[in-house]
């Protein structure tokens, strides 16, 4: 899935399984829980569409994002 790089704001590439995000434009390269906390941490308006995504990972991601709240 393509998802915005939260580096450089070109197209990323989320893994199918959630399990990470990798950036070929500036090599941003982590774990899909990595890639919450530093998206969490730089800019706040991605909380909505991280909601969407909890919804198709069963609790995978569930216990981080609660947090924000
Ligand atoms: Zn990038």
């Amino acid at each position: 899935m393509k998802i915005k790089c939260p580096k450089c704001e070109k197209n990323a590439e989320l893994s199918p399984d959630f399990s990470f995000v990798k950036c070929e434009s500036c090599d941003f390269d982590m774990s899909y829980g990595e890639y919450v906390k530093f998206i969490a941490h730089n800019e706040k308006t991605y909380s909505d569409i991280l909601g969407d995504y909890t919804g198709s990972t069963e609790g995978h991601t569930a216990g981080s994002l609660d947090e924000w709240d």
